[in-house]
């Protein structure tokens, strides 16, 4: 089988050739197979987000390569749309992705962007929303009106709606409540439609299930294994995911 994502030796360099230069991504190589679960952590400023923004374009690599199906996905420069189609990305953040004036025409955004009628991205939307615990009497509502919780899952709505075959989650669980995460965690497992999904995260919980794991740091990937294989050397996933949420009951 095939990779659905490769990524073949990639440095990032932000502000490169100025005295600010600094490599976040330093000859980082991953294959993710379609249907995998990939788990990713390390400190914050490890380089996990810059990484992961290169799989659906909005980075660009100073060196190396990433891949989808197969193919460089910046060999057509103007295909990059196709990328975000089929490479879904939900930040930390939400306020970053939210833009229009009610939920629902958030969530209707991508869907329409991929041809559909407003009718019918809104069946899809509705659907997306409702996976995700957003319930129909906040479909009119802004966005920004709405908790921090309540914002995460419509940003996730957002990238279900499209109905990606990559699903990327940075950081998602680490700013929102309990119930907020494990509404996110259940609708990551009943998607109705064949999903491959990395997840970037500070609660160890929050990839215990992943297919592998990787572990950054400072640009490089320290470690990768499974949950078990990782907690065997040394604890030191252990002490990572200690030192940066304080939490000891993990
Ligand atoms: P993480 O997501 O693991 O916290 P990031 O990818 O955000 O890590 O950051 C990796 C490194 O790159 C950090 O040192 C950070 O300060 C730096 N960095 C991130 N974004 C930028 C940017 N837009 N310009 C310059 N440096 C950046
Ligand atoms: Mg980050």
């Amino acid at each position: 089988m095939e990779p659905i994502i490769r990524v073949e030796h990639l440095t990032h360099t932000y502000s490169a050739g100025t005295p600010f230069q600094r490599s976040a991504v330093e000859n980082v190589s991953i294959d993710v197979m379609p249907g995998e679960f990939l788990g990713i952590i390390g400190h914050t400023g490890s380089g996990k987000s810059t990484l992961i923004q290169h799989l659906n374009g909005l980075l660009r690599p100073t060196q190396g390569r990433v891949l989808l199906d197969g193919k460089d996905i910046w060999a057509e420069p103007k295909k990059i749309r196709q990328v975000r189609f089929q490479v879904g990305l939900v930040f930390q953040y939400p306020e970053h992705q939210l833009f229009e004036n009610d939920v629902i025409s958030d969530v209707c955004f991508g869907p329409m962007n991929q041809g559909l009628s407003r009718e019918e991205a809104e069946k899809e939307a509705k659907q997306a929303l409702t996976q995700v615990g957003v319930k129909e009497s906040n479909f009119k509502k802004s966005p920004f009106e709405l908790s921090g919780g309540q914002k995460q899952r419509i940003s996730l709505a957002r990238a279900l709606a499209i109905r990606p075959s990559v699903l990327i989650l940075d950081d998602t669980t680490s700013a929102v409540d309990m119930e907020t995460e494990k509404q996110i965690q259940q609708s990551l497992r009943e998607l109705d439609f064949p999903c491959t999904k990395i997840v970037i995260a500070q609660r160890i919980s929050t990839t215990k299930t992943a297919d592998k794991i990787i572990v950054l740091q400072n640009g490089y990937i320290e470690e990768m294994g499974t949950h078990e294989e990782l907690m065997e050397k040394k604890g030191y996933y252990y002490e990572l995911v200690k030192l940066q949420t304080g939490v000891d009951e993990l």
